[in-house]
């Protein structure tokens, strides 16, 4: 009994985060500069690549790099826009990070996390796994302090013109914990 709920304190300390794939582990190209960014930070925000979706790692990890290529070579920016790209399939692919401002929505760079989903979510929801990596990756990133616990959710499209994270996900969004539009 005293050890299950030394397991469970330990969890809720630093122990509860999803599978990360780093940038070597996923084959993704190294930043070109870098800004630093104090964390934690106050707000999360939700993205969709508007892409192709994908439901294996394998396809999942070429879309990551797609974007990514896409940010750099077609943007000119320094590396992939999110904080982190997250499949079909669960999987979560570094991008820029915790620690590190992103290239995502306009104001809130410098303060919040970018997680995207890969695929095109106007008409149709990601998969449960994917939704389930990025509540998990909120998480994490709470209990880790890079994230306030006291943290904002949001859609893009609440801090910029945009249509995304499409339609559908964004009603879904909408109901995930700490959302204000
Ligand atoms: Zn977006």
């Amino acid at each position: 009994m005293l050890r299950f709920f030394t397991l469970l304190a330990l969890c809720s300390i630093a122990q509860c985060c999803p599978t990360i794939l780093t940038k070597s582990q996923w084959g993704g190209r190294s930043p070109t500069c870098r800004t630093a960014m104090s964390v934690p930070v106050p707000y999360v925000i939700i993205h969709h690549t508007e892409g192709t979706a994908c439901s294996s790692k394998s396809t999942c990890t070429t879309q990551a790099k797609n974007v990514q290529s896409y940010h750099m070579n077609s943007n000119g920016w320094c590396d992939v826009g999110y904080s982190f790209l997250i499949g079909g399939d669960g999987s979560i692919f570094e991008g820029r990070g915790w620690t590190s401002v992103g290239a995502h929505a306009p104001n809130y760079n410098s303060k919040s996390i970018g997680i995207s989903l890969i695929g095109s979510f106007t008409k149709s929801n990601p998969t449960t796994a994917a939704q389930n990596a990025a509540k998990s990756l909120i998480s994490c990133g709470v209990s880790k302090g890079y994230i306030k616990s006291t943290y904002i959710l949001k859609g893009h499209r609440n801090v910029t013109a945009t249509d995304c994270p499409g339609n559908t996900f964004y009603n879904t969004v909408k109901t995930w914990p700490r959302f204000q539009a």
